[in-house]
């Protein structure tokens, strides 16, 4: 019998499933037992030629609309996601692995919100006027034209809407690659904006590895390229995008630092560390993965979080008790195992997890590494999976100093009760997306992206409205046109 999750087809074009088994099969293995759930096909030439050629038919007619009418279908988009919520969220969990418990309130959710906010702004994209005298300038806020948006596997839903909603919003038209890994969720994206009365075309979806990837990037009919995936992807799909003279946005990877001082409350900030490490079992890029522990909290914050953590509840994701849910691949457990070993071999102390788990499924306990230094392999390499390493710090100058001694710069968290402190401590980190006492927050109107190799441009809020349209300045001459002959 058809499992639930197997899509009717593999790539959603023009308004409508499409299929073609030529292309190379991929699997859709539900990580909490192994068994295969679903296949798609990856894109041919032929679908990547096709979702291309509808996406710039669709644009032009696309654009033309009025803000508020685009706005009204990516609204009225956002109240079918939410109306269907539980179903998206149950694929969402086949797709990812990752608990029921965490999808009904972290993924469609946040897609749904991501259309309305930008649905909402649709209206307002405005120029300016600029009076010269009697001449005047005015500005055109105007859509960059075909997008490439392509996705990770730890958000396939929101992916798929942080990405299409703003660029929809602007007046562009979309092909989106979701990551191979996990193909099932962005179908529903499409599926939904058609229902919600987008026209045909304006965002398709297909499938397919890094070389689907490839060709879509590099693309003469492509306007721009918004990536989220691992820095090295980055850096490659950066390059291509380049040598084409196209708009990027670029959300990558990070070993982003939170840093707890001496005079922090503890459980608040063990609340920090757990969300910030051990949600969707660590596949998190702004993860505040090196913990810094002033010398004074750090055997009672240990002692807290070991606690505390043995409180995860590890099982069936379906299950809304289960609040730890497996990897998404054997292979990235096999990856996220390896780290666990070296940051044994490199002498990290285990204060709690540091195995596989003994039950089916690619389930890693949640793991905490102690006295963990600054050269150490689990400090610097972003590990993507459910790995702390706690660091001590004695000085703010000197935590400041090691906090920001990565290539990356995605996030950064301070816990203090100390205000003027937390706000010299986060103005000084080299990163895009912060907290003070909190962490991993992600709410649509706060801009969301990295520095350094943690990416270019911004998700979410109105800067995400920057990175998906372009100005246009039109000089407007009242009177004679003076020339040297
Ligand atoms: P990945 O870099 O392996 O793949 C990302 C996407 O890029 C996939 O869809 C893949 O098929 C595609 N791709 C690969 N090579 C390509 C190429 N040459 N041209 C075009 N496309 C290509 O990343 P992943 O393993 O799927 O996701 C994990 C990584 O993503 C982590 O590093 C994580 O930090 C990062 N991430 C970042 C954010 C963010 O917003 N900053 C969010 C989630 C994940």
């Amino acid at each position: 019998m058809t499992h639930p999750a197997q899509p009717k087809a593999s790539h959603f074009i023009n308004g409508e499933y499409v299929e073609d088994t030529a292309g190379t099969p991929i699997p859709v293995i539900y990580a909490a037992t192994g068994e295969q759930i679903a296949t798609v096909y990856a894109a041919t030439p032929a679908i990547v030629e096709q979702a291309l050629s509808t996406a710039k038919a669709a644009q032009k007619e696309w654009a033309k609309m009025t803000g508020t009418e685009r706005g009204r279908i990516l609204r009225r988009a956002a109240d079918i996601m939410r109306e269907h919520n539980h179903d998206l969220s149950v694929l969402e969990t086949y797709d990812t692995g990752k608990p029921l418990q965490e999808t009904l309130v972290a993924d469609a959710t946040s897609g749904a919100d991501a259309l309305e906010y930008f649905g909402g702004l649709a209206a307002s994209l405005t120029g300016e006027h600029i009076p010269l005298g009697e001449d005047w300038v005015y500005t055109k806020r105007e859509a960059l034209g075909l997008c490439v948006g392509i996705g990770a596997w730890n958000y396939p839903t929101q992916i798929a809407c942080w990405k299409g909603a703003p660029a929809l919003a602007c007046g562009n038209s979309m092909v989106f690659k979701p990551s191979e890994t996990t193909p099932l969720c962005a179908l529903k994206v499409a599926e939904i904006l058609i229902e919600a009365g987008a026209p045909a075309g304006v965002f398709n979806v297909v499938q397919g590895m890094g070389e689907v990837g490839g060709a879509l990037v590099t693309d003469p009919r492509v306007d721009k390229v918004s990536l989220t995936g691992s820095v090295p992807t980055g850096k490659k799909v950066y390059a291509a995008a380049a040598a084409g003279m196209k708009h990027v946005t670029m959300e990558l990877g990070g070993k982003s630092p939170l840093i707890i001082f001496d005079d922090a409350d503890i459980d608040n900030a063990v609340g920090g560390a757990i969300n910030g490490n051990f949600y969707s079992s660590g596949q998190v890029c702004s993860n505040g993965t090196r913990v810094f522990v002033q010398k004074g909290i750090k055997e009672k914050f240990l002692a807290r979080l070991a606690e505390r953590t043995g409180n995860a509840i590890l099982g069936d994701p379906m299950d809304e008790a289960t609040s730890f849910g497996p990897m998404v691949t054997e292979n990235q457990m096999n990856i996220v195992l390896g780290y666990i070993k070296k940051g044994k071999e490199e002498g990290a102390r285990v204060i709690c997890g540091g195995a596989r788990a003994d039950m089916d499924g690619y389930y890693i306990q949640p793991t905490v590494f102690a006295d963990v230094t600054d050269e150490m392999t689990i400090a610097r390499e972003e590990i993507f999976g459910p790995v702390m390493s706690v660091l001590d710090f004695e000085t703010e100058e000197e935590v400041v100093a090691r906090a920001n001694d990565t290539e990356f710069g995605l996030s950064a968290g301070v816990f203090t009760k100390d205000f003027t402190r937390a706000h010299r401590v986060i103005g000084n980190l080299e990163a895009g997306s912060c907290f003070i006492n909190s962490y991993n927050d992600a709410p649509v109107e706060a801009p969301f992206g990295g520095v350094k190799a943690s990416g270019v441009g911004r998700e979410n809020s109105k800067e995400a409205i920057k990175h998906f349209s372009q100005v246009k300045s039109v000089y407007v001459r009242m009177g004679d046109v003076e020339a040297a002959f």
